[in-house]
Order: C-alpha cells, then structure tokens, then sequence
C-alpha cells in the first residue's frame, strides 16, 4: 500500500477556504474521489462551492443534506456533491454511487461518508476540515503520492 502525505493549511475567512479550492479544481484531470471530513459548520459545503467555481460552474453550490446528492455542470467535468449525514444504510445511493465513481469524467465530493467507505476507492483525497476559531479552519489533506498534482500551486 503507498504511503499517504499529509498537508495542512490555515484559511481565515469563507473566502480563503474557496480559493484553496479554486486552485486544487484547476489541477483537476477527471475522476478524482474527495472525502470530506468535520463537524457541522467546519466548512466542507464551503470547500464545494470553491471547487466549482473554479471549474467555471455558475450553479450555486448549498448542501444537499436533504437530497443526499447534487450535480453541478461545468464546461468539462461534473461534480457530484454527496451528503450523507441523514443516510442510515447505503442501499441503492450506494449503487448509484459506485457508478458515477466509476466515469472518468467525474469528480465526487462526500460529506460524511462513513456509510458509504465500503465503496470509496483507497486512492481518494481526504481532507479534514477543523473549526480552530470563529473564522479559522484548518484543513488537512491526506493524499497519494499519485495524486500530487492536485496540490500544485498551493
Ligand atoms: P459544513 O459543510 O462543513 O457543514 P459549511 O461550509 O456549510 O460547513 O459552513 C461553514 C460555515 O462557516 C459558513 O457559515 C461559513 O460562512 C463559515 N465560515 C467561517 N469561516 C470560514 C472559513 N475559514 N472557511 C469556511 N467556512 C467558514
Ligand atoms: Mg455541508
């Protein structure tokens, strides 16, 4: 099994946080799997946002916490935007989950995906996100050596 890299950043502003993520989105090839973990408010659906915006996706990026899942089109990938924090079994989510996991030309991000880690692939990016101050996160990315790309210019 590879080893996996670690990195952290400190963002102090909502804004900062999306801009961390506009730049990982323009290393973005197709296909990549992200995990994202923290608590209520720690700024995930936040990081979402950044990422497709950076893609140059005009949809308006909110939590699915209700639908479990959204879409945003971009010019060339889609993002899919997973939110399982009110699933209490995988079933067929799962099912559809694995397929679109499965196309290239995809780009998934998860928030609480405990329920689903059966189906992640191992080489996904994983990226914590901690609350250290009423503006400050700290976000931590575990990564493959494989994926280093997607850290270019942070
Ligand atoms: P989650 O998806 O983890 O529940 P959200 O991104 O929906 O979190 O919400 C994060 C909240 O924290 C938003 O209200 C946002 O404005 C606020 N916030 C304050 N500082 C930051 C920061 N540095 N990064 C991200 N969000 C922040
Ligand atoms: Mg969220």
């Amino acid at each position: 099994m590879a080893t996996k890299k670690a990195s952290k950043l400190v963002t102090n502003s909502p804004d900062e946080t999306e801009q961390i993520a506009q730049i990982i989105a323009k290393n973005l090839k197709g296909g990549e799997v992200f995990e994202l973990v923290g608590d209520l408010g720690s700024g995930k659906t936040t990081f979402v946002r950044g990422l497709a915006k950076g893609l140059g996706s005009s949809d308006s990026v909110a939590s699915p916490s209700f639908t479990l899942s959204h879409k945003y089109d971009t010019g060339s990938l889609t993002i899919y935007h997973f939110d399982f924090y009110r699933l209490n079994q995988p079933g067929v989510v799962a099912l559809e989950l694995a397929d679109i996991l499965n196309d290239p030309r995809n780009v998934t991000l998860i928030e609480w995906g405990d329920i689903v880690h059966g189906i992640l692939p191992e080489e996904r990016l994983a990226v914590k996100f901690s609350q250290t101050g009423d503006t400050v996160r700290e976000l931590e990315f575990n990564y493959f050596p494989d994926s280093d790309y997607l850290m270019k210019g942070l």
